[in-house]
């Protein structure tokens, strides 16, 4: 009577193990799928921060530019009106004057080589960031609806565990389940056990032989005195071998 109790309550054991299994394996999709959005949405950081400063080269170019012809005009107004002056003061004045301009014309010139050396580069960073971009948000597609699936498929299985439960829960003793649900929880999932040779499965530690005996004869319900759990005796190997 006893051992027909505890097996009802061993096969709601198995179901409740593979419960957990699931549980655990249903929580690593989320958290993969975190993973590869927060990479695809790094490389989307990037690929924005690398076309802001393709903006800035083009920016500063346009304005350096602008800079060169509105200089360039005065200096070809003033290199006019050179000869027309009358005193060597004034000459030299203005003089003075188209050296500053003539040096602002070169700053910006090679300003606006550099920039364009630095846009050719930058150019190239945008392709590959654009690229970096593409794939990350292939991987988000891909494995997103794999996992997607996955779930779906995991949740299936998951309502048929519960429902088998539920008839194996009414198949057992209410109080048994009580007191398995407690040690379930304390004991890491396990809570009926197999005694086999002298030796408690759950906790490796022996029982006393009397024990031994009791489980094999007796009809009450034992549990493990190290660990509590529900102890039943194993078949032996060689009689399940006659069988
Ligand atoms: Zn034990």
């Amino acid at each position: 009577m006893s051992r027909e109790k505890l097996k009802a309550l061993e096969e709601l054991q198995q179901v409740d193990l593979k419960i957990r299994d699931l549980s655990n394996e249903a929580e690593k999709h989320p958290t993969r799928l975190r993973q590869i959005e927060a990479e695809r949405n790094q490389a989307r950081a990037h690929l924005d921060a690398v076309r802001g400063r393709l903006a800035d080269n083009e920016r500063a170019r346009r304005q350096n530019e602008q800079l060169l012809q509105l200089e360039k005009e005065k200096v070809r107004k003033w290199e006019s009106r050179l000869n027309e002056l009358k005193t060597p003061r004034e000459y030299a004045a203005l003089a003075r004057e188209l050296d500053i301009a003539k040096k602002t014309n070169q700053t910006a010139d090679e300003e606006i080589k550099r920039l364009a050396l630095e846009h050719g580069e930058l150019k190239k960073q945008v392709e590959a960031a654009e690229q970096a971009l593409a794939e990350k948000e292939a991987v988000v597609a891909r494995e997103g609806a794999e996992i997607k699936t996955e779930l779906e498929g995991l949740q299936g299985r998951m309502v048929s565990l519960e429902a088998e439960r539920k008839r194996l829960l009414d198949l057992c003793d209410r109080s048994l389940v009580n007191k398995y649900e407690r040690i379930r929880k304390q004991r890491g999932g396990l809570a009926v056990v197999a005694v086999v040779g002298g030796t408690c499965k759950g906790c490796q530690r022996n029982i006393p032989p009397q024990m031994a005996n009791n489980l094999i004869t007796g009809n009450e319900i034992l549990t493990c005195p190290n660990c509590h759990r529900f102890i039943y005796a194993a078949e032996e190997p060689q009689a399940a071998a006659n069988v």
